[in-house]
């Protein structure tokens, strides 16, 4: 094969013929149902609103559409994945099934591509991968399937070129999470390129307090210390904050990264006095506009909140995490990873209650109002409307509602 012929970007053209297949494993009569009566339906005595924007987002349908076109294309090689292809449970459970084997990151975030040889497929997931992975990959001589959302890659574009005019990245995200690992490894396109990650508002306090200098700020060490894992290597804060460029995952919440962009921008102000900060800070919003309109989809919803919102999507996406975390602020929330936390026996649900990736699922029962309620429901960019459809299902049976479908739809069980 030709170099050109062991990497591809744009599917094989098999988009037609995998879309009854892909729509048949997610797409949702039930929620095309509702969608179509403008958002909003009544079963019984549960009224139930859709945000307006829900569910896979044009990455995710991408990454999912070359995932399948992979497979039919290459019927007879070993084919591999870069950690998730999404981070959605039901979905990457269908890539196995489809014969697809992950390869996941150890504990320190590193891939070992060790096994892998020039005659297999390797499909490198919406978020992207480091620079030294597609290196290492590209090297291998496998053949790549890359289905780095285009909204990443702008990303990525920025904080090149923030690194090539000698800026830092400064970049609201998490540092564990693949799409930011990336993002930041983009820096070393430039030698002594550099970056560092900040989680949220509370973590980048440190990093605008260091900034201006203010009272109480962490000394070098101290500031070394904290970001070790997060900065780029020998970072150094007094030579390496001089001048900056804000960026962000894509999945963030969007009025945070807004925030912390006008945090360090004032920080900069006070360094520089107003003349100057100009030309030390850059700063360029590269929120997805997917992310952006769920987000602001469940914000229109709040404005007159339902009695209980459900939010579907993995525990470890980021931008479900956020419109949880939205909804929360305004009323009684439930983020389920998948439609089966939703117990039809005992009507109980698991959910994680907290922001964080990683917290912990509780169980609750009683979690349904007595009487009429309003339900609303969102998802992440990364659930299929399958798995909404049967969420809705579950709750709806638990409450002793049926609700007649022609299309195949997850019953519950
Ligand atoms: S959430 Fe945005 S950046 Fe991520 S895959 Fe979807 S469209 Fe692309």
């Amino acid at each position: 094969m030709t170099t050109e012929q062991t990497y591809f970007r744009k599917g094989f053209g098999l988009k037609k013929e995998m879309k009854p297949l892909i729509d048949a494993e997610y797409q949702s009569a039930l929620v095309e149902r509702i969608r179509a009566r403008g958002y909003t339906d009544t079963f019984g005595d549960v009224r139930v609103r859709l945000a307006q924007e829900f569910g896979f987002c044009y990455g995710v349908d991408r990454a999912v559409d070359y995932a399948y076109e992979t497979v039919h294309q290459f019927p007879d090689k070993t084919i591999y994945l870069v950690g998730e292809i999404i981070h959605n449970p039901h979905v990457n459970q269908r890539m196995t099934e489809m014969g697809i084997s992950f390869i996941y990151p150890s504990a320190d975030g590193s891939f070992d591509f060790s096994g892998l040889t020039v005659d297999d497929v390797v499909i490198i997931p919406a978020f992207g991968v480091t620079l030294h992975d597609f290196d290492t990959l590209r090297g291998i001589g496998c053949i790549l399937v890359d289905t780095t959302c285009g909204s990443v890659l702008h990303v990525w574009k920025r904080v090149e070129s923030y690194a090539r005019d000698g800026f830092t990245a400064v970049i609201h995200g998490k540092y564990t999470h693949e799409e930011s690992r990336a993002t930041a490894s983009q820096v070393n396109k430039q030698v002594d390129g550099k970056y560092i990650i900040v989680r949220d508002m509370e973590e980048g306090r440190f990093l605008f307090d260091y900034i201006a200098a203010r009272p109480g700020h962490l000394t070098r060490e101290e500031f070394i210390s904290r970001f070790e894992a997060k900065s780029s290597p020998g970072f150094d804060p007094d030579a390496d904050l001089e001048f900056v460029g804000v960026a962000n995952q894509t999945t963030m919440l969007a009025s945070e990264s807004i925030a912390i962009g006008m945090k360090v921008h004032e920080a900069m102000v006070e360094r520089f006095g107003e003349e100057h900060a100009a030309s030390h800070f850059r700063s360029f919003g590269t929120i997805c506009s997917a992310t952006q309109e769920r987000q602001d989809a469940v914000e229109d919803m709040m404005q007159s909140p339902p009695d209980v919102m459900l939010v579907i999507g993995g525990y470890n996406s980021s931008n479900t995490n956020h419109l949880a975390h939205l909804c929360r602020q305004y009323t009684r929330t439930y983020h389920v990873e998948d439609a089966g936390c939703i117990d039809v026996e005992n009507g109980s649900i698991r959910h994680k209650p907290e922001l964080h990736p990683t917290a912990g699922e509780v169980l609750e029962s009683d979690w349904l109002p007595e009487g009429p309620f309003e339900l609303g429901i969102t998802a992440g960019a990364s659930t299929p409307n399958n798995k909404i459809g049967e969420a809705l299902l579950r709750i709806l049976s638990i409450r002793g509602i049926e609700v007649e479908l022609a299309a195949a739809e997850g019953q519950p069980t």
